[in-house]
């Protein structure tokens, strides 16, 4: 049986650079306070605290005065900033720099639709960090959406800035949007006024082009096994979009997830994961697979 890894499978550049930050940390240091799972995955998370990295979550961070905490590639509201300067904490900032462009898109936004009298509208998942983040940029006024059953929260009457999280999937966005498009074109009509629908492209393109790398790759083998905690997002995205594609796709956090079953008559096992899942891991998983062999 061929096992192979999907070439370019493994953290994206915003993950790397977190990670590296932390390693640097933690080599002049015993601890460093991260707020928040500096990855969504459990796996990376234990070998980071063994190094060191203390998970620390808001409350826990008000307590806190004359240390660091790092932020990671998602990115906090303002609101973790100014808390930081009043307990005099150091940021060690590893927001990645697409969300952080994002971030002050967002801002601007904000600020164009004050004037107008229009809305911010950000498609992600409720309660995610990045979205908190976001949401944070707008006073936290912005209207979170996650679905289309959600849409009866914006307002038609008003000029609409839509943002999208990061990782969430381009065709659920582009057919919230066109929705979104559809219900401001029929209630203008009826109303006889004419409002801004601005849409801006915020999903990541390491996320976006990852679809059809993921794909083509499963197209040359027989089984996927798909490695990803179930809480990352874009790990939740590539895993529908693959077993979709290819009914013989298995989602596994670790060698420990595996079933010989799945291989029956297999000539060839494909191993991918989320923009957060490390190669080291994937790597376990190969030499598992092997071994069952
Ligand atoms: S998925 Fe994209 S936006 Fe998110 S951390 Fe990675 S590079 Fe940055």
């Amino acid at each position: 049986m061929i096992v192979k890894i999907e070439p370019l499978a493994g953290f994206c550049f915003g993950v790397v650079s977190a990670i590296n930050l932390v390693e640097k940390e933690l080599k002049d240091n015993d601890k460093l306070y991260c707020l928040g799972d500096i990855v969504h995955n459990n796996m990376e998370v234990e070998r980071l605290s063994k190094l060191g990295l203390e998970v620390i979550d808001i409350e826990r961070m008000k307590a806190l005065k004359n240390t660091k905490v790092m932020i990671r590639a998602h990115g906090e509201p303002p609101s973790t900033y100014k808390l930081a300067e009043e307990n005099n904490i150091e940021i060690i900032d590893a927001t990645c720099p697409i969300v952080l462009k994002l971030q002050q898109n967002v801002r601007k936004g904000y600020l164009r639709m004050k004037e107008i009298g229009g809305q911010v509208v950000i498609y992600g998942k409720k309660g995610h960090a990045e979205v908190v983040g976001l949401v944070g940029q707008t006073n936290n006024e912005a209207i979170v959406i996650s679905s289309k059953d959600d849409l009866d929260l914006i307002n038609f009457d008003k000029p609409i800035h839509l943002f999208s999280q990061t990782t969430m999937s381009k065709e659920e966005y582009k057919a919230i949007c066109n929705e979104i498009e559809l219900r401001h074109k029929l209630h203008n009509q009826n109303n006889n006024q004419a409002h801004d629908v601005i849409i801006t492209n915020s999903i990541c393109g390491k996320v976006s082009s990852r679809s059809k790398e993921l794909i083509d790759f499963s197209d040359t083998v027989d089984v996927v096994l798909f490695v990803s905690g179930k809480s990352s997002s874009n790990g939740m995205y590539l895993y529908n979009l693959c077993k979709a594609h290819k009914e013989a796709t298995y989602l596994i956090s670790n060698k420990e997830d595996i079933k010989k079953e799945w291989f029956e008559g297999c000539e060839s096992v494909g191993i991918s994961g989320a923009t957060s899942t490390p190669r080291w891991l994937m790597e376990e998983i190969m030499d598992a697979c092997i071994s069952i062999n």
